[in-house]
């Protein structure tokens, strides 16, 4: 058996750069004696990582009203928030720190530029998504949101449509669903919003998935992409669980498959997928040196 014992970490798992920016941004006002710290929504859908915020005493309100400590910060996180809702936050008269992703914020350029020139939006995401809500306010009232073709299908006819996709999106579904709009309007605008780390996670996945006998998904059970994510992997490989931690697992489940592939979602933190890796090889390890002696 090889040094790493047939288990295989994904260089593109991990925390992506726009949650990570986030975290790291919070925790540097927190380091520089702000306090208390509001996040607007919750700063990643990964309860590992919210508990030890809340240690920290940084909370998540749903609106500036909420917050009782008006001398405190409040913080947009990455997923964005929509003009009006950042208006009313700016109006708060609370100090406001904007960790919204840039490829977030991108997607919202795409959206208002075609928007001001008269475009209805379509949006292929999942409806209730922070981010997609996000991104439906930047549509100045002409946005609708469909999960992919299947709901394409059930669209009027557009004169003029700019399709833009959740940032996490999965690339074929968009692709598809955008072919599906571009034949029912008359002038079509196909805006591949999803981002770069997100594209690589995909690549990298439907790579070495379909080479796995087991792949094993960290992340939140409420985090929408690490969800997505291990759909992507069940139509690849022949088994596929999705855990938030090693806790999870059983010895029975990681010692039968040859070849092991552990990937993450981008809400996951890697010290817990450092942790899940950590415990697979070391059990596959005693069982090999067991059943040398
Ligand atoms: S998934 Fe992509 S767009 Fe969304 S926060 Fe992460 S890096 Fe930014």
């Amino acid at each position: 058996m090889d040094k790493d014992f047939g288990v295989t970490v994904a260089k593109s798992a991990g925390l992506c750069p726009g949650v990570k920016g986030a975290i790291e941004k919070v925790l540097e006002l927190e380091a520089s004696g702000k306090k208390p710290i509001y996040t607007l929504g919750p700063l990643i859908h990964n309860k590992q990582v919210t508990d030890m915020l809340a240690l920290k005493h940084i909370t998540s309100v749903d609106t500036p009203a909420q917050a009782t400590d008006k001398s405190g910060v409040l913080v947009i996180r990455a997923h964005g928030i929509t003009p009006a809702f950042r208006a009313e936050v700016m109006q708060s008269g609370m100090e406001v720190v904007d960790a919204t992703c840039p490829l977030v914020k991108h997607a919202h350029d795409v959206i208002s530029k075609y928007a001001s020139e008269g475009y209805a939006t379509v949006i292929v995401g999942d409806s209730g998504h922070a981010e997609v809500l996000g991104l439906l306010g930047s549509t100045q009232g002409k946005g609708v949101v469909v999960s992919g073709p299947e709901e394409a299908q059930k669209l009027p006819h557009f004169d003029k449509v700019n399709v833009v996709s959740q940032t996490t999106q999965k690339e074929s579904v968009f692709l598809e669903t955008a072919e599906i709009i571009k034949a029912k309007s008359a002038v079509c605008q196909v805006s591949n919003t999803i981002c770069h780390p997100t594209k690589l996670r995909q690549s990298e996945t439907m790579e070495r998935a379909k080479n796995a006998d087991l792949v094993i998904v960290v992340g939140g059970k409420h985090s929408a992409n690490t969800t997505r994510l291990a759909v992507l992997c069940r139509e690849l490989a022949p088994q596929v669980l999705h855990i938030e931690t090693e806790a999870e697992l059983t010895a029975q489940q990681v010692l039968a498959p040859k070849q092991i592939f552990i990937t993450a979602g981008a809400s996951t933190p890697n010290w817990v997928i450092n942790q899940v890796a950590a415990w697979v090889r070391q059990t596959r390890r005693d069982h090999h040196n067991l059943s040398e002696k």
